[in-house]
């Protein structure tokens, strides 16, 4: 007989793990289900820019005392194009935070994520994959492959963060941005000084995050041009970044492991189903221009334990709270979306029409306070900032 759950979370990257911890005080009894085998190094080099709103979040789920040490604030933003004059620069100072938001790795909150987890209640099911979740008005039933048994676990709540790997239960939109982000460390003459470049150019943009060993680089080219660039040598990769980004960090002295993430917009058109929710990057996959897909999905993650908490023990997957959990998201999710897709598809297309237009809007959102005050607002708290 299948074994009864509050919740089953599919999923324990970094936005299934904050859920978890969301709940940890909910008296609800939540499993979470992660493919990933229990001690093995995450290997992803990728870095990510957390919103200062997500430092908040991460605060509350306790997180934050164990990863500050491996974060680096960002206290300025420049944000510009290539063959454009436009530019425009946010600062800390001005937005009157501390920090415009702040620099950790991929492997470092999920390690972070993990480490809270195990503090608590919560059951957590490691070198499980959950091979399929049905629900209806009564419950849902998780089918994972356990070491290869299969089990099935019922619940009250499927919620499925499985970053959009193959768990569709809802109909999905799919962009291909035939763009690929190219990630590595990379050390310039320049020290960073606690600032981060966003430099959109027809390819795509080129962010440069401030980081403990250097600069992080997010570099978006087409797909077989991110492959060539993964495996030259380094001195002829400096040249090209150089030549790329140009000259506002200095010239680059060397570069680390090279890694390439294909990019798509993924959105599930309605996240939902009887007793089952998308959260994270399984409801929406975004482009990482401006560093938005985790900040948005963590919010999905705490929304969701906050709506759950709200209703003490009672039913945590009855349609009325998954429909008012939705309706709540809906307006920080089509902007986020919106938000990012329009970035690359104002500024990443190679049109000489446009390019003007380009550099007079950046150039306004730093000669408009207001304009200026909004961006930095969007891109520390998202569309409720
Ligand atoms: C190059 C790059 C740079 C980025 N930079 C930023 C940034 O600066 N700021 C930002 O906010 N976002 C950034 N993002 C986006 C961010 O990485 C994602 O939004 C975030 O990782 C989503 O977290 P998630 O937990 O939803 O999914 P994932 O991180 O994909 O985690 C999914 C987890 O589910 C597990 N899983 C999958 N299938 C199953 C299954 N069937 N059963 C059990 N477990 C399963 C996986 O093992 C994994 O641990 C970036 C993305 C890329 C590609």
């Amino acid at each position: 007989m299948a074994e009864h759950r509050d919740i089953v979370i599919a999923g324990g990257g970094p936005v299934g793990a904050a859920l978890a911890l969301g709940l940890r005080a909910s008296g609800l009894s939540v499993t979470l289900i992660e493919a990933r085998v229990p001690g093995t190094v995450v290997d992803d080099t990728r870095t990510i820019a957390l919103a200062y709103g997500s430092r908040l979040i991460l605060e509350r789920l306790g997180v934050w005392p164990e990863l500050a040490s491996e974060t680096t604030p960002i206290h300025r933003i420049s944000i510009s194009q290539q063959r454009s004059f436009g530019r425009t620069e946010l600062s800390a100072d001005e937005a009157n935070v501390a920090a415009l938001g702040y620099v950790t790795g991929y492997a470092a909150l999920q390690r972070a994520l993990v480490g809270a987890l195990e503090r608590t209640a919560v059951r957590v099911l490691a070198g499980c994959t959950v091979l399929a979740v049905r629900g209806d008005a009564n419950g849902a039933v998780v089918s994972i492959d356990a070491s290869g048994t299969r089990e099935e676990l019922a619940t009250r709540l499927a919620a499925i963060a499985d970053g959009g790997a193959q768990l569709d239960i809802a109909h999905v939109r799919t962009r291909d941005y035939r763009q690929s982000a190219l990630v590595c460390d990379v050390v310039s003459e320049q020290l960073h000084q606690n600032r981060a470049f966003e430099r959109f150019t027809p390819d795509g943009p080129i962010a440069l995050l401030p980081s403990a060993r250097g600069w992080s680089l997010v570099w978006t080219v087409q797909p077989e041009r991110a492959q060539q660039l993964a495996t030259l040598d380094e001195a002829e990769f400096c040249r090209r970044l150089h030549a790329g980004f140009g000259s506002a960090a200095g010239v680059f002295t060397a570069a680390g492991r090279r890694q390439v993430f294909p990019l798509a917009l993924k959105v599930a058109t309605r996240p939902v189903a009887p007793r089952t929710l998308l959260i994270g990057n399984a409801a929406q996959t975004l482009h990482p221009v401006a560093g938005q897909g985790f900040n948005l999905g963590l919010r999905d993650a705490w929304e969701l334990a906050r709506a759950i908490l709200a209703r003490g023990e009672r039913d945590p997957g009855g349609s009325e709270l998954l429909n008012e959990y939705l309706s709540q998201r809906r307006l920080d999710r089509i902007a986020t979306i919106l938000f990012t897709d329009t970035l690359i598809r104002l500024f990443c297309k190679d049109i000489p029409l446009a390019n003007g237009a380009r550099g007079l809007g950046l150039a306004a959102f730093g000669a408009i306070p207001a304009a200026k005050n909004f961006l930095a607002r969007r891109m520390m708290f998202g569309a409720r900032g």
